[in-house]
């Protein structure tokens, strides 16, 4: 089976508007799914989700101990509906809230817009040991600042070099970013919008907002094309994965984070104690 994370992969030739949001790349043989694939990846999800959470632990306890600086950022991006909140959902399932940090980025408040654009973004990333979340990122900054000219272009086009140089420092600090690009379909998109103002319970995730970024898809799909590829590096590489079937998409996002936790081979740390004495102690206490 080959690595899910170099089938998904954003490299200098890839094109967006090729890859088919509905496609399932990189699926064990259709045999293994069987005929109930939503199925099939719930007990797949649940199963990785329990190896995350291991890798999670172990991560977690050797930082404690000061002996590694490793940390993981999940970075999410996708047209609104895309996804995030359910991928999240899905993957995390197993792991500790005390070992992970989620942050949401929406429009830059006061403060923030009185900084360099990465300053928000600094103090949102993991700590030692730490599993993140980035539910949108400083991708927004090429992406709806570009759409909607909220700089000019002399500002937004210098800021793939700086997300680069950025991020290529993280990742010598320990930082290991999986960077995920949730793709839909402007179909897949009405669908789920429709869902949002059918559905009472889903009322609230709707925005009216969301009809005048979804009138620009065009323009965001290619300013995600140029963000995908002019910021896929080998120090933090972009993922495409197909997102109109949930199902997939679950897995595959659960699958990329095995692969990058199972390259990082996180392990408990030597104890700094004596344990055969400490034991002993113990005992004789009562
Ligand atoms: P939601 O994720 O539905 O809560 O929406 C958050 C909104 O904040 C989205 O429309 C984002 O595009 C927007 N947003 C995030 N970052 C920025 C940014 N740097 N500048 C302007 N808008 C942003
Ligand atoms: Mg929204």
């Amino acid at each position: 089976m080959p690595d899910l994370r170099d089938i998904l992969r954003v490299r200098p030739d890839t094109r967006l508007a090729e890859i088919d949001p509905r496609g399932t790349p990189g699926l064990p043989g259709g045999k293994t799914v069987g005929k109930d694939p939503k199925r099939w990846s719930k007990t797949e999800v649940a199963a990785i989700s329990q190896e995350l959470a291991g890798y999670q632990e172990r991560m977690f306890a050797s930082a404690k101990e000061g002996a590694t600086d490793k940390r993981v950022l999940l970075l999410l991006q996708a047209m609104d509906c895309g996804g995030k909140d359910g991928t999240v959902r899905n993957v995390t399932q197993g792991m500790s809230p005390a070992g992970m940090t989620a942050v949401s980025f929406g429009p830059p408040s006061e403060e923030e817009r009185r900084h360099d654009f990465l300053w928000r973004v600094r103090r949102a990333l993991p700590a030692p040991g730490y599993v993140g979340i980035f539910n949108r990122s400083q991708y927004e900054d090429v992406l709806i600042v570009r759409v909607h000219d909220l700089v000019g272009e002399d500002v937004w086009s210098q800021r793939y070099d700086a997300i680069n140089e950025f991020e290529a420092e993280q990742a010598a600090g320990g930082l290991t970013m999986v960077k995920v690009m949730l793709h839909i379909s402007k179909g897949e998109q009405k669908q789920r919008l429709l869902d949002r103002l059918d559905d009472p319970a889903k009322n609230w995730k709707y925005n009216p907002g969301d009809l005048t970024e979804r009138a620009r898809w065009d323009d965001y799909q290619q300013a995600y094309q140029d963000a995908l590829t002019r910021c896929s590096t080998a120090a933090a590489p972009w993922h495409v994965v197909p997102a109109d079937r949930k199902w997939y998409r679950n897995w595959a996002v659960a699958t990329l984070l095995r692969e990058t936790f199972a390259d990082l081979d996180p392990r408990y740390p030597a104890p700094d104690f004596d344990v055969d004495a400490e034991r002993a102690k113990l005992l004789a206490a009562g």
